[in-house]
């Protein structure tokens, strides 16, 4: 690839433009279509699979997901609108975190989100504003907000098994 480093950062302002600079590199806006440069083939068997199987709108893998402005920061392309077939994307963030680890320098520039999702890149920035103790409450009330949403989410199930058991 004749494309500098320094060139892709400065062409992904627009989804136009990158899609186009995707185009030069012999790429479509799939992970996948980059495997040859990817040396691992554990690695490129996660991405193959992640591919077929990954509809989400903004996939944090997606090539055109997300850019950089003028300035270097990150852009958001696309993000989820109701009615996407799947709202979030099949791989969890350490697996994405374990792909972005293993990829070449020119595809990291591709993925200048790091492989996260638009939520966790918010999260993120969230924590990092925070004292050592907001921190610890924040974290602490969102477990406690994910349980609740556990315990609801499984009730109805477990009456649905009493009902069929019946
Ligand atoms: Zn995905």
């Amino acid at each position: 690839m004749q494309i500098s480093e320094d060139e892709i950062r400065k062409r992904q302002r627009t989804l136009k433009e990158k899609a186009e600079l995707l185009k030069e590199l012999g790429l479509d806006e799939e992970l996948s279509s980059a495997a040859s440069l990817i040396e691992d083939k554990s690695i490129r068997e996660t991405i193959e699979r992640h591919d077929d199987r990954c509809s989400y709108n903004a996939c944090p893998l997606n090539f055109l997901s997300f850019g950089l402005d003028e300035k270097g920061e990150l852009l958001q392309f696309r993000t989820y609108v109701p009615g996407d077939p799947s709202r979030h994307c099949t791989l969890n963030r350490q697996t994405r975190e374990m792909i972005y680890s293993k990829l070449p320098p020119i595809l990291r520039e591709l993925l200048p989100n790091k492989a996260l999702s638009d939520y966790e890149i918010a999260e993120d920035k969230k924590l990092a504003a925070m004292t050592p103790e907001e921190r610890e409450a924040y974290l602490k009330a969102k477990e406690e907000k994910f349980k609740k949403y556990l315990a609801s989410a499984q009730q109805p199930k477990l009456k649905e098994v009493s009902q069929s058991s019946a």
